[in-house]
């Protein structure tokens, strides 16, 4: 992946603009700032509020990894000695850490689905 002049971001080949000298090796969002393309030729951009809607997808993706480690710490911390609540608790737990991966396996399509819902319609120019 190519990183930008301006920003020293690296991003996929969709997020540069096409063009020599100064367009040269410029991510869109750069080229914007500087005025090298107008917000409408832009296309490719991702304006914040697509930004946070991908942002939003991608968290709900993957915030089951976070909750999963929080949950066992309460479980060790809080719950463990509790009769019969621990037990119980426990049950549930593994239950849902052995349930995780296979239910991320199988929302991944969702997942890539909605993302192409949040990726604005774009045609790399040829040889770029
Ligand atoms: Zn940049």
């Amino acid at each position: 992946m190519p990183t930008c002049r301006h920003c020293s971001s690296t991003y996929p080949r969709e997020q540069f603009i096409h063009g020599n000298g100064p367009m040269t090796q410029v991510c869109v969002r750069c080229a914007v700032d500087k005025g090298l393309v107008s917000k409408d030729d832009a296309v490719n951009m991702y304006d914040s509020g697509l930004g946070s809607a991908r942002l939003q997808v991608l968290a709900r993706r993957y915030s089951i990894f976070l909750y999963i480690p929080l949950l066992w710490t309460l479980w060790i911390m809080v719950i463990k000695d509790v009769q019969p609540w621990g037990l119980y608790f426990l049950l549930v737990l593994l239950a849902l850490t052995l349930l995780t991966p296979i239910w991320f396996i199988y929302r991944g399509g969702q997942y890539s689905g909605d993302l192409a819902r949040l990726t604005p319609a774009y045609d790399r120019p040829e040889g770029h």
